[in-house]
């Protein structure tokens, strides 16, 4: 930290692969970062059980222990990570300034890294039985499955690969997609298919998630015939997308149409010394690499930032 008013060199807010990443090069910049990592360390990697395309790891690796090992590296070299969640930001004064649950931290750049959300599918019951059988974590709570029929809404690699995770646990898994294709990778489809234990009901979307205190069914409806069938479930696992939490930064930094924010080439945004990475900023591929190197770009220009102003 600089002895000026302590005042952050580089404050990045997030902790997950792009969070992770930047605070890696910061730290070999000797910037010393200071890392919030906001209520999900690791960030959505850390609930993928097995990443398969991050490179370097031939046989893949947990999402958890990707997080971890960026952690540590991090670390190694004089990252600071704090548990602790911005809950504002005021990139109008300089230096910035980035309010926490805990304090107020001034900070002469500050890199974005706060990734995006499940969305969710905004039917009955869908709330009133989260976690009681709803859920957008396979990772997380496919345990509770076991012997178990669930159904994982969506056509996506979230939903193939979710429900092929699902199959450790669950007896039977019924992809429910609103068309008769799925968006998914071309390997995940062969595997999906080729699996006993998954079934499809295609061209349907859930309308209404029905229980007391637990699923019991859903409603599905057949977007091409208009019918409706009511199908017993123990469980809905529900990956239909991501959307960006970029709700702290409306008004303060220039965002695109679909919620993300514009970024230049450097990953720098609309205001100078202010770098967002990751799924903050990317709409489009949303891979575990692009987004370490988006936060690797981001860490090299916020360190160019400082050289400039600082001399
Ligand atoms: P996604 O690719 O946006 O897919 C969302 C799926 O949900 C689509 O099949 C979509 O249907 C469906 N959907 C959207 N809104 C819906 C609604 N209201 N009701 C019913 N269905 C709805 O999201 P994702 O699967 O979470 O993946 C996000 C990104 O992460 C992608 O870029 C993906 O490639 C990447 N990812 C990669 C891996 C991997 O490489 N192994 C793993 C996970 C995620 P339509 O197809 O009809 O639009």
């Amino acid at each position: 930290m600089s002895d000026e008013q302590n005042v952050e060199s580089v404050v990045i807010i997030g902790a997950g692969p792009a969070g992770l990443s930047a605070a890696l090069y910061a730290a070999r910049g000797e910037l010393t970062p200071l890392v919030l990592t906001g209520m999900q360390p690791g960030g959505q990697a850390a609930l993928t059980f097995a990443i398969e395309n991050y490179p370097g790891f031939p046989d893949g690796v947990g999402g958890t222990e990707l997080g971890d090992l960026f952690q540590k590296q991090a670390e190694r070299f004089g990252a600071r990570v704090e548990f602790d969640s911005a809950v504002s930001v005021d990139f109008t004064t300089r230096p910035f300034k980035v309010k926490t649950y805990n304090r107020e931290i001034l900070a002469k750049t500050v890199i974005i890294a706060t990734g995006a959300s499940s969305v969710h599918l905004n039917v009955p019951g869908e709330t009133v039985l989260a976690g009681h059988g709803v859920s957008y974590c396979a990772t997380c709570d496919g345990w509770f499955f076991k012997d178990k029929e669930v159904i994982v809404v969506g056509g996506g690699d979230s939903a193939l690969e979710e429900a092929l995770f699902l199959t450790r646990y669950a007896t039977k898994i019924t992809i429910v997609h609103r068309r008769d294709e799925f968006r998914a990778g071309a390997i995940l489809q062969t595997r999906v298919k080729e699996s006993p234990k998954i079934q499809f009901i295609l061209d349907s979307v859930v309308k209404e998630i029905r229980g007391e205190d637990k699923v019991t069914s859903v409603l599905v409806e057949n977007v091409k015939t208009g019918e409706r069938t009511e199908v017993r479930t123990d469980g809905v696992f529900v990956f239909i997308g991501h959307s960006p939490n970029n709700d702290m930064y409306v008004g303060q930094l220039e965002i695109d149409k679909r919620g993300y924010i514009r970024v230049e080439a450097n990953m720098q945004t609309s205001v100078e010394g202010v770098y967002a990475c990751g799924e903050a900023a990317d709409g489009d591929y949303k891979q575990v690499v692009i987004s370490a190197g988006m936060g690797a770009i981001a860490a090299i220009a916020a360190t160019r930032y400082l050289e400039k102003i600082e001399g």
